[in-house]
């Protein structure tokens, strides 16, 4: 029996047809969501030049039958939209069975399907018929389109580059590798495999799969419950960043979302953890009540509008935050995947093949433990010196240590200034000689309009002539012989304000703005009593790991790595 159903009118212009196809990745787009649809555990995607000149699409899903097989490529016929209020229910993927006829109405396509015993192949050229017939019995679909867009030549030049369409198609195909990683999927351009996931339902494993060991062995497990939302999945620690957003890759009821909101969260999450315009890898599923969710924005768009948007925000936010906390350690000076290569360098190689051509072993159910907080402030660091007027240089039982004498101290200065400006009651500093800062007239106006911020953080001041302000008082905890310097540092960030205040960002601004500021530099000179109290007050720092900007303050090259260099160790 046909499981096609036509779909009434008003549904049909609801979806704007031509709308959905625009690129190679949006036809893979639509045939593999088929393949989904039709149950299938392996999706192989075969491309030929990037898919401008072909792409194929085998499935091993249900499969069709003759009726259907035919039906699939008339207008106005879909299995799976039914009705108005499934489109607004985000279970389905959305938008798809309306694409196939708009695909074959502007390309060349090839069917080969086969439900039970019967197989079925269809020609379809331009949106016209040209072949039908039996076809082998093998149980699932391979499409097989070429000549996109050939009768419509204005769309055709929007087509881009081999490079730029392949790598669009492999972004898609690595987020929905990551969201059903229980379906094995191939990807191969011009023959040549660009990755391979086994579907075996672990994500973990799926990440190794498409990033790598060095990505996966750094990656850190979340969850989060409340009444709304849970949230599973994995965060790249600090050390692994990317310059775009690109792998802020989230589902929402396992469907490939866009979210602003929900990459805010992930990067304030983030926040000291790592510089500005870098971006972790986070690969995080978000279930909730499809109820919440408002998907229908635009069919090919995977922004989607969140109902209580705000106690998702917090919900992530936090999860993350605490995560990252809780896993800080020591990078590695070398990354394991180095270290693993060096090993690898002195073993027969045979050993370290097996079957499936696995070079590296790695146990995706037990991340490794990281190393706690605390562990750190029992850390015993000997300092040898200092080198390159930067790096203080440190050993133990352990390895060596470098640690960036600015960004060490910017850590401490940053929690001291933050732990400060948190608190209710000021105590504040009356100077001897008023300190008289002079404006220009735009910023002495911006001043004012901010100027509750400057009072409550214990400053007390006058108006003092045109454009000019005088300091009486300043809050006790800004660092003696700098107070002019700190205090016009402040009041450039109350100037700089804008838009809602946030009391919480505004004191991390303040904190870093003077950390920074009241640091020692590189370069600058300091003695070994010194050293000392900057690794001491380090050590109790909250994350004594990142300068506030997100750098790291300290590197490990352990005993091992040193002995693998030095080919004293041979395994
Ligand atoms: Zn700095
Ligand atoms: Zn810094």
């Amino acid at each position: 029996m046909s499981v096609i159903k036509v779909m009434s009118e008003n549904l049909a212009n609801k979806i704007a047809a031509g709308e959905v196809v625009e690129k190679c990745a949006s036809v893979v787009k639509e045939l593999v969501e088929n393949a989904i649809d039709a149950k299938a555990t392996i999706i192989k995607v075969n491309l030929i030049k990037g898919g401008l000149e072909e792409i194929k699409v085998i499935d091993n899903g249900v499969g069709m039958d003759e009726n259907d097989a035919i039906m699939a490529f008339s207008r106005h016929a879909t299995s799976k939209i039914y009705k108005d209020d499934d489109l607004f229910f985000i279970d389905t993927l959305g938008f798809r069975g309306e694409a196939l006829p708009s695909i074959a109405s502007v390309s060349e396509v090839y069917l080969e399907t086969c439900q039970k015993d019967v197989g079925t192949k269809v020609h379809i050229k331009g949106g016209e018929l040209l072949e039908k017939g039996l076809s082998s019995a093998v149980v699932g679909t391979k499409i097989t389109i070429t000549n996109l867009f050939y009768n419509t030549p204005a769309r055709l030049k929007y087509l881009k580059s081999e490079a730029t369409e392949l790598a669009n198609t492999t972004a898609f195909l690595e987020k929905l590798a990551l969201d059903k990683p229980e379906i094995t999927f191939t990807l191969t351009n011009n023959n040549t495999l660009i990755f391979k996931t086994s579907g075996s339902g672990n994500l973990l494993k799926a990440i190794h799969e498409i990033y790598g060991l060095n990505v996966s062995s750094k990656m850190i497990p979340i969850h989060a419950l409340s009444d709304d939302f849970e949230i599973t999945g994995f965060i790249s620690k600090p050390e692994i960043l990317k310059s775009s957003r690109n792998y802020l890759i989230t589902f929402i009821n396992e469907r490939v979302v866009r979210n602003n909101d929900i990459n805010r969260a992930i990067n304030d999450a983030y926040y000291t953890y790592k510089p500005d315009g870098k971006y972790p890898i986070v690969v995080i599923n978000i279930y909730t009540d499809p109820t919440l969710v408002d998907v229908n924005i635009h069919p090919t768009k995977q922004d989607v509008k969140i109902s209580k948007i705000n106690d998702l925000y917090n919900l992530l936010y936090q999860t993350i935050k605490d995560a990252l906390y809780d896993s800080l350690l020591i990078p590695d000076a070398i990354p394991k995947e180095e270290a693993d290569k060096i090993k690898n360098s002195f073993e027969p190689i045979a050993k370290f093949q097996n079957i499936d051509g696995e070079q590296t072993t790695f146990d995706f159910n037990t991340p490794s433990e990281p190393v706690k907080n605390e562990e750190f402030k029992s850390l015993v660091l000997h300092p040898v010196g200092v080198c390159l007027g930067t790096y203080i240089i440190c050993d133990n039982e352990d390895g060596i240590y470098l640690i960036d004498q600015h960004a060490a101290q910017e850590r401490v200065n940053y929690e001291n200034y933050l732990a400060n400006l948190k608190k209710e009651q000021v105590h504040i500093t009356n100077l001897l000689i008023p300190i008289t800062i002079e404006l220009s007239q735009s910023d002495y106006q911006k001043f004012q309009i901010h100027h509750e911020v400057f009072d409550k953080m214990g400053f007390v001041w006058e108006e003092f002539g045109i454009n000019t302000i005088i300091i009486k008082s300043h809050p006790f905890w800004l660092k003696t012989g700098y107070e002019e310097e700190s205090i016009k540092k402040i009041i450039d960030l109350i100037i700089n304000l804008e838009g809602n205040f946030d009391p919480i960002k505004f004191r991390e601004n303040v904190a870093i703005t003077l950390a920074c500021k009241m640091a020692i530099k590189a370069n600058d000179h300091i003695s070994m009593l010194e050293i000392e109290g900057l690794l001491n007050n380090l050590m109790k720092c909250d994350n004594p790991y990142n300068c506030p900007h997100g750098r790291p303050t300290i590197i490990k090259f352990s005993v091992y790595d040193l002995e693998k260099m030095f080919k004293r160790a041979m395994n």
